[in-house]
């Protein structure tokens, strides 16, 4: 199985890579710089590039890489990805030969229009929208299609490792416990992670269980996330949908 690698870019993105001793394959390259750093420091040939949306941030590196060494670039039909050889959507598979790696592809719409994550060897890899302790804002799509995507990922097994786009997990999990004040597993995955990004190590991959226990997005049916949401509209809602669109604004404005 290939050891999977944060390369961080930018401010605080990871350009997560799996690789084996020999060959490399790289997921939302932002930039190119740190995957070639990368790939010429270990010995590494690059064999495939993944994409699980549009955004500069995430595809910003693919046609420097592309240039380099052509490669399959896996991304979600209906998105303008760079250099893009394999539009993607909903069921289908990604094989990676050389790492021996397949993943299948899910449909995760609401950050963008046609946001996809890719899940294999026990991992996701699912961009900007699941966050650790967190998720993305929703440009293109509905509230409603954010949390039906999330619901999806949710689904997911406990031990399913979560390897998101951003470290942003310590500021989501500022907002999560005033969300959810007396979550005990949340305190306890502050603390966790306060130590890990002191030792200026990533708080990446989270799980799902860890998730799903901690996530006020994952968690919108919960009696105290829905009256925290409450709390914020001045109103009475509890329509999961309602409390979503509450607390992603909320977040949006804290
Ligand atoms: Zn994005």
């Amino acid at each position: 199985m290939p050891e999977i690698v944060p390369l961080p870019a930018f401010q605080d993105n990871y350009i997560w890579t799996l690789r084996d001793a020999k060959s490399a394959a790289v997921v939302d390259p932002g930039e190119a710089r740190p995957v070639k750093e990368y790939l010429a420091r270990e010995g590494l040939t690059l064999v495939a590039i993944l994409a699980t949306h549009h955004h500069p941030d995430h595809v910003g590196g693919v046609e420097e890489l592309v240039a380099m060494k052509k490669v399959p670039v896996f991304g979600p039909k209906g998105e303008p990805i760079p250099a893009l050889t394999n539009p993607v959507g909903q069921d289908d598979k990604v094989e990676i030969p050389e790492l021996a790696a397949s993943f299948s592809v899910l449909d995760i719409p609401g950050h963008t229009r046609a946001h996809v994550a890719y899940y294999g060897l026990g991992s996701l890899f699912c961009g900007d929208t699941l966050f650790a302790c967190g998720c993305g804002r929703v440009f293109e799509g509905t509230p409603e299609q954010m949390l039906h995507s999330l619901t999806k990922l949710a689904a997911l097994p406990d031990e399913t490792r979560v390897y998101c786009g951003h470290e942003y997990t310590l500021a989501n999990i500022r907002f999560a416990r005033t969300v959810d004040p007396h979550n005990a597993a949340l305190a306890a995955r502050e603390e966790r992670v306060k130590q890990l990004r002191d030792a200026g190590r990533p708080s990446l991959p989270s799980t799902l269980g860890e998730e799903r226990a901690t996530n006020p997005f994952l968690r919108c049916s919960e009696p105290v996330v829905v009256e925290s949401a409450n709390k914020y509209l001045g109103a009475r809602v509890a329509n999961p949908v309602q409390v979503f669109a509450a607390i992603r604004e909320w977040k949006n404005k804290s």
